[in-house]
C-alpha cells in the first residue's frame, strides 16, 4: 500500500516515499537560500523549528534530497 501525494512544485502525483519535505518558503528562507545555498537553508530552518510541510519530488527538490 503506497500513499500518493502531489509534488508542491511540479504537481506530479508521486509516491509519498519519493517526496522529501522542505519548509514553506518565507522571504527570509528565500534570502538565506540565495545567499548561502539550499543545504544551509534546510539546516537553518531545521535549527529554528520551521515546519517542513512542503513536499517536493526528487527532480524539483535539488540539493539535500533524501529518499525514505
Ligand atoms: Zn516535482
Amino acid at each position: 500500500m503506497t500513499d500518493l501525494c502531489t509534488c508542491a512544485k511540479c504537481g506530479r502525483i508521486t509516491d509519498i516515499d519519493k517526496l522529501d519535505a522542505k519548509p514553506s518558503p518565507t522571504r527570509l528562507l528565500r534570502l538565506v537560500r540565495l545567499l548561502r545555498g539550499q543545504l544551509f537553508m534546510l539546516r537553518y530552518a531545521a535549527d529554528r523549528g520551521y515546519d517542513f510541510d512542503r513536499l517536493e519530488c526528487r527532480d524539483c527538490y535539488g540539493p539535500g534530497y533524501v529518499e525514505f
